[in-house]
């Protein structure tokens, strides 16, 4: 098994090329958002009803909770999975360390760190040109993904709206803040030899093949 980090910033395009090297590798994508929002809704093991409990009460998840979850996923594989592919953790050095413990436990450490380098100017593009719907969920882009009809969803016909996260003055805050938390990780990996960076500017396709090779070398 091959662990490997994928790192990059809001709008880098990690769940586009996540989604992708799903289909073209034996591997499995294993999204912190994701494996939280299940947790919640499940409640099934002492951990995932620690998610629950927490997110009930409008508390963040710990780091242990987090990387607990991670580890949990990693003990099971699935049939012929040859990659874990983790997104959204670590997301700094204390949660870099605290994998790197408990990966060593098992005989394990991540293999490969994929840094999905975009230059901050393109990110605040794709970030403050989303659209979302607010009814289905489906999202759009007012110059990549333009929907069919203006300001319409076209799977619901629901009015679009921009999330106030992608509004102009708060994208570039967020940018600020994923890249104080996580600049450092990519010298940690940097300093393990594991670092591999990769161009996340141009056709989703050429991207996620880039990223496939870094993956597999
Ligand atoms: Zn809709």
């Amino acid at each position: 098994m091959k662990i490997v980090v994928i790192l990059g910033a809001p709008g880098s395009g990690k769940g586009t090329v996540a989604a992708r090297l799903v289909k073209s590798l034996p591997l499995r994508h294993v999204s912190t958002g994701d494996l939280l929002r299940a947790a919640a809704k499940n409640a099934d093991t002492p951990l995932a009803r620690a998610v629950a409990e927490t997110m009930r009460k409008g508390e963040l998840v710990s780091d242990e909770i987090v990387g607990g979850l991670v580890v949990e996923q990693l003990s099971k594989p699935g049939p012929g999975c040859e990659y874990f592919l983790l997104d959204g953790y670590p997301r700094n050095e204390k949660q870099a360390a605290f994998l790197e413990a408990k990966l060593a436990e098992g005989g394990q450490k991540v293999a490969k760190a994929v840094w999905l380098e975009v230059p901050q100017d393109v990110l605040i593009g794709r970030l403050s040109g989303r659209r979302t719907c607010p009814q289905c969920g489906a999202g759009f882009h007012v110059e990549t993904m333009r929907p069919k009809v203006e300001g319409k969803c076209d799977n619901c016909g629901g009015a679009l709206v921009q999330r106030p996260d992608d509004a102009p003055e708060n994208v570039a805050n967020r940018l600020k803040v994923y890249e104080a938390k996580t600049a450092s990780l990519l010298g940690w990996y940097e300093g393990r030899g594991v670092l591999a960076r990769v161009n996340g500017v141009g056709d989703a396709d050429a991207v996620a093949e880039a990223v496939a090779k870094a993956i597999v070398e």
